[in-house]
């Protein structure tokens, strides 16, 4: 029976097709978390999460709102001096806590995700109106109607749709598309 891997194994595999070196050669330097304008809003900042999945924090990583909390602006990942590519681990984390269902309670990002690709799935395009009704439990009454007011102007302006739109050969983009990730539930 083939050995269970460690968090950090896992990971890694999840990186498998950045262009970055591997989270081992992290020197603890803390240019990322120094560069990272989202650092504030993080539970742990960059070079902390790395050291944590490096020792295999998992539980802790996990349940840590960091990259969820990502704004994938690339900022760290340009500035590393150790070439990794910190962005894309933070996209490595998102999928694995989707994959796992394992994530803070709370947070839009998950729903957000979800949302996203379903809809990607079954039209092949964006419609930020769908989008939009994932943040609205969140909303207060008075940010609903300015969000309603506003999205009701760009509808009339023209710059959002009134209906969802779908590609043309929608199926083989279907198609495509389950040949890189498994769909699952989502179609
Ligand atoms: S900038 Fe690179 S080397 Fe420095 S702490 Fe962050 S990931 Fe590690
Ligand atoms: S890509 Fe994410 S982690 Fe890196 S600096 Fe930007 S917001 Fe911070």
């Amino acid at each position: 029976m083939a050995a269970e891997l460690s968090f950090n194994q896992e990971i890694a595999n999840m990186m498998y097709a950045t262009h970055g070196n591997p989270i081992s050669h992290c020197l603890q330097c803390g240019t990322c978390s120094g560069t990272c304008p989202a650092a504030d809003f993080m539970d742990y900042t960059p070079r902390a999460i790395i050291g944590m999945i490096r020792e295999n924090f998992k539980d802790e990583v996990l349940a840590s709102n960091t990259y969820w909390s990502c704004a994938s602006c690339y900022h760290c990942t340009v500035r590393c001096p150790a070439g990794i590519d910190i962005a894309d681990m933070m996209y490595a984390l998102k999928r694995y806590s989707m994959w796992k269902s394992r994530f803070k309670e709370g947070l839009i990002g998950p729903d957000f995700s979800e949302a996203f690709v379903k809809m990607i799935v079954n039209s092949g395009k964006s419609f930020e109106p769908i989008l939009a009704t994932t943040y609205l439990p969140r909303f207060s009454a008075a940010d609903m109607v300015q969000e309603a007011l506003t999205a009701t102007g760009l509808v009339l302006k023209g710059k959002i749709p009134l209906l969802p739109k779908r590609i043309k050969r929608l199926k083989k983009f279907q198609r495509m598309v389950k040949r890189i990730i498994p769909l699952g539930e989502l179609s």
